[in-house]
């Protein structure tokens, strides 16, 4: 069964249909399911990840489509729930160049519910960003693509790129609200997340040129746990990356 803490406001892209679904046997689906399929954007022949009434989820190929209406022909039941039970939030700042891409893409194959980039005192803003690199509209395709490769049952969220300031009141909600940083006194992830099982991570990746010392007292101020990736001195990616990989073998569904 779905977990109910894994689902974001993002669920309306799960395509759930009113039905125990059965392997080579064609269904219809209702409008519901119809509007969450349109979120893929799908195409004749397209394979994507459903979930019938019973929660279970299988692999349907889209053998109709109109604009009210499909009709998926299920060919693969899934083995286990292709959303993480737990939802991570990953909050980037603003980095140089297609790194953002390669995060969305990367975060996305990793589970990652939610991305939110920020803008910090040492990283690019956003109208830098899109004057250097005019890429930013293309953020909801990139995780389309991604979501669709990697067969996740939801399209991750993207927020709107806000500031530091506005990004760590929103995260203040998440029961796990962590940020990595490559300074001192940080804690080990493992002793940062302890016995918990959290449904919400809050994870804080900085910029290029690092947090500034009163952005780290902020974060300790919030309650936000510094928590190291090691003695080594990662890039913004690798840190998101590697970073997501860990809480998702540590709380979620990498074993
Ligand atoms: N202060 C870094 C330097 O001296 O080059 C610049 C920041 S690093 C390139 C980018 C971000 O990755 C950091 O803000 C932090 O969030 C994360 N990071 C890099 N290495 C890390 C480590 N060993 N432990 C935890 N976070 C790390």
């Amino acid at each position: 069964m779905i977990r109910a803490c894994a689902e974001g406001k993002e669920a309306s892209s799960r395509i759930v249909v009113d039905a125990e679904l059965v392997l080579q046997k064609p269904f219809t689906v209702g409008p519901a399911a119809r509007a969450a399929l349109g979120r893929w954007q799908p195409r004749i022949a397209e394979a994507f990840t459903v979930t019938d009434r019973g929660g279970r989820e299988f692999r349907a190929r889209v053998e109709e489509l109109t604009d009210d209406s499909a009709v998926l022909l299920p060919f693969e039941s899934l083995p286990r729930p292709s959303e993480s039970p737990v939802g991570i939030t990953l909050y980037q700042a603003l980095p140089q160049r297609e790194r953002f891409e390669l995060i969305l893409q990367k975060g996305t194959e990793l589970g990652v519910q939610r991305f939110v980039p920020y803008v910090s005192q040492h990283s690019i803003d956003q109208a830098d960003y899109d004057a250097k690199q005019k890429k930013s509209h293309r953020w909801p395709h990139v995780l389309l693509k991604a979501a669709k490769q990697c067969r996740r049952a939801v399209i991750p969220e993207l927020g709107e790129t806000r500031s530091l300031d506005a990004a760590m009141y929103e995260a203040r909600q998440a029961d796990l609200r962590l940020f990595f940083y490559e300074g001192e006194s940080c804690w080990s992830l493992r002793d940062a997340i302890g016995s918990e099982k959290p449904c919400r991570v809050a994870l804080f990746v900085g910029p290029e040129g690092g947090f500034a010392p009163e952005e780290v007292d902020d974060f300790r101020t919030l309650g936000f746990l510094p928590v190291s990736l090691g003695p080594r001195i990662l890039r913004t990616e690798t840190a998101a990356i590697a970073g997501t990989a860990i809480i998702q073998h540590v709380v979620g569904d990498i074993d």
